[in-house]
């Protein structure tokens, strides 16, 4: 039997008075509201994360117990919990969008283990107030990829909520998939989401749109409480510092994406999470060839809006309108004002750095801004793997690298996509480059040992292609779960040698180029 610590004080003391009830509605002066999670006709296992269980104090026995499967699809509510959905607002695609909430996450508790509280949220659990014109539910493929890209990125090292577990409910969901008139059935599922906190953005942004500033200050309050509690300032002064803690945790997630090559889709400031954590994995992606240009939500596709290259200026912009948000409490835009331009500047480090480690660089030069930035160029004129790139650029031995006709990119020929093309100039400036680096690395004190061993534990052997995920949801779809636990366990170890799983440590290949699922992804989910 699961031995649960849960923790009911709290949501009771998160801000303002819940409403009761799921019908759709507005909610007024409410952080939340408590609502009942939907019955699933005939739930599922899929799949579970044993690590996730182990945080919130569960044996891998107990995640295969009936038990498990009936309170973690939203079949049974244990005694004493009353789950909830947040209340919070936003600007989607830079726009503001009002009220929009939990449409279809539910909080089913609070959990304490080892010192730590988790919440558990269910995504797909049925309509809730915050639902609008939609059903509250999610679909097995979306669920696939929620599931798996969670706790790959965990494994990766960026911040991320997690997910326990992978549940069909046994409904059927309507969706049209890609938004063309073509409506179908798909097989409805439940993912359990964890995280400290899932409080976003839009939660504060919701209170300020409505001037209530009793709401806001006691969400605040309560956030820097339970989740800041490094904070030792009172009133106005440790508002400025919540934003300038939030502002840095956001700023490093991002960097962690750059680093990996995730590409999350929709920075709406309704996914931006008050803890800097990776969430809400809808129409993500993972940047094969190297293209700042990159979006995978084809939603997004005429402006690009939130392309690869651009989730730093927009993690900027969302948290401009999170100062607009706070700013009622704070009342004085100056601080306010350094944070943000702090931004930039530790932006501009905290990249570089980043870089220097992808490429294996432990002294700093000055030469090295202008190594980094011919790289990024060049991996954008001939179509180049990222990880492929980075991974095997650890591969460069400096004593027996040889310079010679195209014997020089042997380390790293694997990571380009069209290597015909590679003569005349182009070549020429990879030999510019590859030279350049070479003499760099010779100024260096490490071995290449050293180096190749600090290389790879930044640069991933493996992350979730676009057309993995797709591969696991297709067998899924068929009832073959197997592919989904291969690329979990897989994922689980990113930056180790596999030497089983080398089939994995591959280019895109071409039939996912422009496959739906694999290049292109709507928000339907
Ligand atoms: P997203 O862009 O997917 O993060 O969702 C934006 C808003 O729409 C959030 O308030 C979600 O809760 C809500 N939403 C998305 N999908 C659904 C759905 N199927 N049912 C209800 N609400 C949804
Ligand atoms: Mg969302």
């Amino acid at each position: 039997m699961m031995k649960l610590n849960i923790q009911d004080t709290f949501n009771k003391e998160l801000p303002a008075d819940p409403e009761r009830a799921n019908a759709r509605r507005q909610v007024q002066g409410a952080a939340f509201s408590y609502v009942t999670p939907r019955i699933p006709t005939n739930p599922a296992l899929v799949h579970t994360s044993a690590p996730v269980g182990n945080l919130l104090g569960m044996t891998p026995e107990d995640l295969l117990s009936e038990e498990f499967l009936r309170i973690f699809s939203g079949a049974k509510l244990l005694t004493g919990t009353s789950p909830y959905a947040m209340a919070y607002a936003g600007h989607q695609f830079g726009n503001w969008a009002g009220q929009l909430g939990d449409g279809r996450a539910i909080n089913l508790f609070e959990v304490n283990h080892a010192g730590k509280q988790w919440a558990v949220q269910l995504k797909g659990s049925g309509a809730t107030p915050y639902s609008r014109s939609a059903d509250g539910l999610a679909v097995l493929r979306s669920s696939v990829r929620e599931h798996l890209c969670s706790e790959a990125m965990a494994a990766l090292g960026v911040p991320s909520t997690r997910s326990l577990s992978l549940i069909l409910t046994g409904d059927q969901v309507l969706r049209d998939m890609l938004y063309d008139g073509h409506p179908a059935y798909e097989p409805g599922a439940v993912v359990c989401r964890v995280a400290p906190s899932f409080i976003r953005f839009g939660n504060f942004e919701l209170f300020a749109s409505r001037k209530d500033l009793v709401n806001l200050r006691r969400l605040t309050d309560y956030t820097i409480q339970h989740f800041y509690p490094e904070i030792q300032l009172a009133g106005k002064e440790s508002y400025v510092a919540f934003f300038q803690l939030v502002a840095k945790r956001t700023l490093d997630m991002i960097v962690h994406w750059e680093r990996v090559g995730f590409v999350h889709g929709v920075m709406n400031t309704d996914n931006m999470s008050i803890l800097g954590l990776t969430i809400d994995y809808g129409p993500y992606g993972w940047l094969e060839g190297y293209d700042p240009n990159w979006t995978p939500n084809t939603t997004d596709r005429q402006h690009r809006r939130y392309r690869f290259g651009q989730q730093a200026d927009i993690a900027l912009w969302n948290l401009y309108q999170l100062a607009n948000a706070l700013y009622p409490l704070i009342e004085e835009a100056a601080p306010i004002e350094k944070v943000l331009e702090d931004y930039r500047m530790n932006y501009a480090v905290t990249y570089h750095e980043m870089m220097q480690g992808k490429l294996g660089l432990f002294l700093t030069f000055p030469e090295d801004v202008d190594l980094i930035d011919q790289l990024e160029a060049l991996l954008q004129r001939t179509e180049t793997d990222m990880t492929l790139f980075f991974r095997n650029l650890s591969k460069v031995d400096r004593l027996t690298w040889i310079d010679e006709g195209k014997e020089f990119l042997k380390p790293v020929w694997e990571a380009f996509y069209a290597p015909q093309d590679l003569v005349g100039p182009i070549l020429q400036e990879w030999r510019t480059w590859m030279n350049q680096y070479i003499q760099r690395l010779n100024r260096e004190q490490a071995t290449d040992d050293m180096r190749k061993e600090s290389m790879n534990s930044v640069n991933p052997k493996y992350v979730l292609r676009n057309y993995m995920a797709q591969l696991a949801i297709d067998a899924a779809d068929k009832g073959d779960y197997s592919l989904v636990e291969e690329l979990y366990q897989l994922l689980q170890h990113p930056y180790e040698e596999q030497p089983a799983s080398e089939k994995w440590f591959v280019k895109r290949p071409e039939w996912a180029r422009q496959k739906v699922g694999c290049s292109m992804l709507s928000c339907s989910s």
